[in-house]
């Protein structure tokens, strides 16, 4: 392809990208092919002789399209929001265009220096206490993923503590018998992520248990280090979350910080939904924990309209996750990075190479601005609180089922007398009906024995008119479901 075909399939492209998202709201919001349906329509070996743009372009169409599940439809209630924008979309262009794999400074040096900008632009905007910003000794990375900030704040929290005993004067065999009794913390409800990076590090984790509401409480926190402690474990490291992946629900955060105080314990602060909800002043009340954590992470790419991927971690001492990460290899050398002048991104993160992801916070910021982020957000958190005083509006069918909180909602159905089947089972058949009708996508979950169906509006495109289309479809499920029963 050369540059006149180029601008041309280019210009096509975009068009078709603005034609979706027109016809979103049309199409089934999730895909009803068979599992292999794609080797079957694909031949078995690459081809020999180049294809012309044409034959791609109308695979799109035939092949790729009936297999792909919407996210950004307006009828995408499922899971948590996967936000886009045009203005993301075209940061993701530019940064093809470059395509710089900026590891470190001299790789290029405006892939690295705009980075710390927008993070601390960004920190600003959400109210992250000043031991974040780069000026100091703390600074901000841009991670592919969550689950990523979980293992590399877990990495640099057990270099950390392992630090604390070589300088009281352990030597390399009892260095290697404290890695083997360090022990992470979360709770019941936070991510997988945690385990997963405790799997890979080969620490222990807990799960601690959580009260009513799903929040950890510093008590349980105070009562688990101190039981571990008694029988030989090190803890080294929590995570507490701001929005959990079922039910959104918060950590007591401030507890939780107290009940380290005095400890080498390190606070990670997941908020990879909620996160983006702080740039409201509203939300701006959990700041109080937030800012007494070692480090705190969001992903901009569920709820702050960022394409995948883009997930801001910040860290209150970057040294101790470039010291925990820090690798020399003579090909890299150079005098920029020599000088300490300046950042070397890839001793902040696991992979060498890095995308230039920072042109799309930087889009983003600059074309909403904050008062068009702080719209955003309260427009998902409005329509949630719509659909929530709907459900509300029928107590004898539906229940809500842990206390809504950002733009979440979660309900189940009431089981009574005409309802003779289990709520589980009911709740299960509808969300089944629900989804299978395409018009719809909404997530199942089970949290203490039930079984819950979570409402998660997020995509910019979703309007009062969805959120009252996906009720009335609920109800006439729902009433389906209830004739079958009788009958
Ligand atoms: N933490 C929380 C609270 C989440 O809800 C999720 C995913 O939904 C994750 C972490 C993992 O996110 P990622 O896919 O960015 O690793």
């Amino acid at each position: 392809m050369d540059t006149e075909e180029f601008r041309k399939r280019g210009y096509e492209t975009v068009d078709r990208i603005c034609k979706y998202y027109q016809e979103l709201e049309n199409y089934e919001v999730s895909s009803k092919v068979e599992p292999g349906y794609l080797k079957k329509l694909l031949p078995e070996k690459a081809p020999e002789e180049p294809e012309p743009w044409e034959a791609i372009q109308s695979d799109i169409e035939t092949k790729i399209i009936p297999g792909i599940t919407h996210w950004q439809s307006p009828n995408f209630f499922a899971l948590y929001p996967a936000n886009s924008s045009f203005p993301s979309i075209l940061a993701g262009m530019y940064s093809d265009m470059f395509n710089v794999i900026g590891f470190n400074w001299s790789s290029s040096p405006a892939c690295t220096e705009l980075e710390p900008i927008v993070l601390d632009w960004l920190a600003k905007l959400i109210g992250l206490d000043p031991k974040f910003y780069s000026d100091g000794q703390g600074g901000g990375v841009i991670q592919a993923s969550a689950s990523e900030a979980t293992l590399v704040t877990l990495l640099a929290a057990r270099h950390r503590i392992l630090e604390e005993y070589k300088k009281k004067g352990a030597d390399e065999d009892e260095l290697r018998s404290i890695s083997t009794r360090l022990v992470a913390y979360g709770s019941d409800q936070t991510h997988s992520c945690l385990k997963k990076a405790a799997k890979i590090t080969n620490t222990f984790s807990r799960a601690l248990p959580t009260d009513k509401k799903f929040s950890l409480c510093g008590e349980t926190v105070k009562q688990a280090i101190e039981m571990d402690i008694a029988n030989g474990l090190i803890p080294f490291y929590i995570v507490g979350t701001i929005g959990t992946t079922d039910s959104a629900a918060i950590d007591k955060l401030t507890e939780i910080a107290n009940a380290i105080k005095g400890t080498k314990i390190w606070l990670h602060v997941d908020a990879a939904y909620a996160g983006a909800a702080l740039v409201c002043p509203e939300f701006k009340y959990l700041l109080e924990g937030i800012n007494r954590a070692d480090s705190f992470d969001f992903n901009m790419h569920k709820w702050l309209l960022a394409n995948f991927e883009c997930s801001c971690l910040w860290i209150n001492n970057r040294y101790h996750l470039i010291n925990a990460l820090s690798v020399s290899q003579d090909i890299l050398k150079n005098p920029a990075s020599e000088s300490g002048l300046v950042l070397d991104y890839k001793d902040w993160e696991i992979p060498l190479g890095r995308r230039f992801r920072s042109l799309k916070v930087w889009f983003i910021l600059r074309t909403y601005g904050a008062k068009g982020l702080r719209e955003h957000i309260r427009k998902m958190v409005g329509l949630a609180r719509r659909f929530y005083n709907k459900i509300l509006r029928y107590p004898d069918i539906f229940v809500i089922s842990t206390p809504p909180e950002f733009a979440l909602v979660n309900f189940h159905i009431k089981p009574n007398n005409i309802f003779t089947k289990s709520s589980n089972v009911l709740t299960e058949t509808i969300c089944d009906r629900l989804n299978e009708s395409g018009k719809v996508l909404l997530s199942l979950t089970k949290m203490r024995g039930q079984s819950i169906i979570r409402f998660s509006p997020g995509s910019p495109l979703t309007t009062e008119k969805h959120v009252d289309m996906a009720f009335e479809l609920l109800l006439n499920v729902t009433e389906g479901v209830k004739k079958k029963v009788i009958e």
